[in-house]
């Protein structure tokens, strides 16, 4: 039988670090990745033969759990017709009318590749439509890895980007303004000064790349009038919250509508799909229509939009993220309770299907700076023993945790067993 850290040790000789994406890697867990075999509902196997209650769901995808039979099926019907054809398909026009059905700020939508290319192509948008250059994102927001949106933060509001990767040209960068999430005083303050130059803010509306940060009372609907005062397009990032926080998404759950939206993940049922849409007259600023270019050679491709178009069919059924988000209060209440009785500061944080894990005396995590201050060797020393004793989370303190339906209560309580003796082994140390 080969090991993970033999797997790994073959892979980093012509893969970078080993993995196509880097948080895959386990980079600061002092141990090599698990590498999996395979899946099915709640579960992950990993090469060794070894089983995994699974709260990753590749990132988010796997809401209903990992190889669907509805999903699998879907794709199955499609596959003798051909992979792709690079012409339109009727699946495409189903897929578009359901997302519009789903999510009424959507009138029009177009799909592409994923997440990266969904914002990328939103906020090029948004600058082709108002004509302006300057966009504003938040710190500890993810959204993909385009040169215009892979900056951080520089301190107060009026700083100028400073690109968080070698490779982003300074002068691009200039163009990002990065405020601090959940403080709209700081978005007023910028507006005041910059508005009119202002093509877009981007947010996650629910922020699940610093862990799990729900937004502020009342941030969502500030941000609202405040592009509405100065005409920027609001653009809502729900490439993880989409179908997941509610089915219609972070703006049906806090009830604001955005301009544009930007979707990844669950809309593609576990294959490489993104999507970005919204209003029509901004949408129909879009190449053949309009001005502003945007192409996929694979983009809508069929056999992505069955599983996509399956998935989301079955998803709608009433009371699905009711159990959904009743599930992770189950797990969350019973981790507090558990790190309570060990003597452990941790939190949970939650939003519908998603919820975080933080170590800190603090009652609540609000921004960056406060998910960055977090206890990361408790966590880490967390991940590893949850791991050895078969619950996969995601390898990094600043990701959220997905809950799937597929997760029965006994996979629930295997969780909160795993966590007491995760606990136990935290504090004997
Ligand atoms: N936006 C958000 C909110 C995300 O969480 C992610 C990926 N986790 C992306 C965009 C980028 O999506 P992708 O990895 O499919 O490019």
């Amino acid at each position: 039988m080969t090991t993970s850290a033999e797997l790994f040790e073959q892979a980093c000789r012509h893969i970078p670090g080993g993995v196509n994406s880097p948080v895959r890697a386990f980079k600061g867990l002092y141990r090599p990745p698990v590498f999996m075999e395979r899946a099915q509902g709640a579960y992950l196997f990993d090469v060794e033969g070894k089983r995994y209650v699974d709260y990753v769901g590749s990132w988010g995808p796997m809401i209903t759990g990992h190889a669907d039979p509805d999903v699998l099926g879907a794709v199955r019907e499609r596959l003798n017709n051909g992979l792709s054809f690079g012409t339109p398909t009727a699946i495409e026009t189903t897929m578009a009318d359901l997302i519009c059905e789903i999510m009424p700020s959507i009138e029009m939508v177009r799909m592409v590749n994923s997440g990266t290319e969904a914002t990328m192509s939103a906020i090029r948008l948004a600058r082709g439509f108002t004509g302006r250059d300057k966009i504003v994102k938040f710190e500890g927001n993810y959204h993909g890895h385009s040169d215009s949106l892979l900056v951080k933060a520089g301190s107060g509001a009026l700083t100028h980007g400073e690109p968080s990767s070698p490779g982003v040209p300074a002068s691009l960068a200039d163009h990002t303004i990065t405020l601090s999430y959940n403080d709209i005083d700081e978005v007023e303050r910028c507006f005041e000064e910059i508005g009119s130059q202002i093509a877009c803010i981007i947010v996650e509306p629910v922020a699940g790349n610093m862990n799990c940060i729900p937004p502020a009372e009342g941030f969502l609907k500030a941000l609202r009038h405040v592009c509405d005062r100065y005409q920027s397009v609001l653009i809502f990032d729900e490439v993880m919250t989409g179908f997941r926080v509610a089915m219609g998404g972070a703006q049906a759950y806090y009830g604001v509508s955005p301009d544009l939206t930007c979707l990844g993940k669950i809309v593609g049922g576990g294959m490489p799909v993104g999507a970005f849409g919204g209003r029509s007259e901004i949408m129909q600023e879009l190449s053949p229509i309009g001005p502003v270019y945007q192409a996929g050679t694979l983009s809508g491709n069929p056999l992505a939009m069955a599983a996509g178009v399956a998935l989301l069919s079955k998803i709608r059924e009433p009371g699905f993220h009711d159990a959904l988000a009743q599930r992770v209060d189950t797990l969350c209440n019973g981790l507090e309770s558990r790190a309570h009785e060990a003597g452990i500061d941790m939190i949970t944080q939650r939003a519908g299907g998603m919820f975080g894990v933080f170590f800190t005396g603090q009652r609540s995590v609000e921004n960056f700076a406060q998910a960055t201050a977090c206890d990361e060797n408790a966590f880490r020393r967390f991940f590893s023993a949850m791991l050895e004793h078969g619950v996969y989370l995601a390898p990094s303190a600043y990701e959220a945790g997905f809950m799937s339906s597929a997760h029965t209560p006994e996979d629930l309580q295997v969780t909160l067993d795993a966590a007491e003796h995760a606990f136990a082994q935290m504090t004997s140390r």
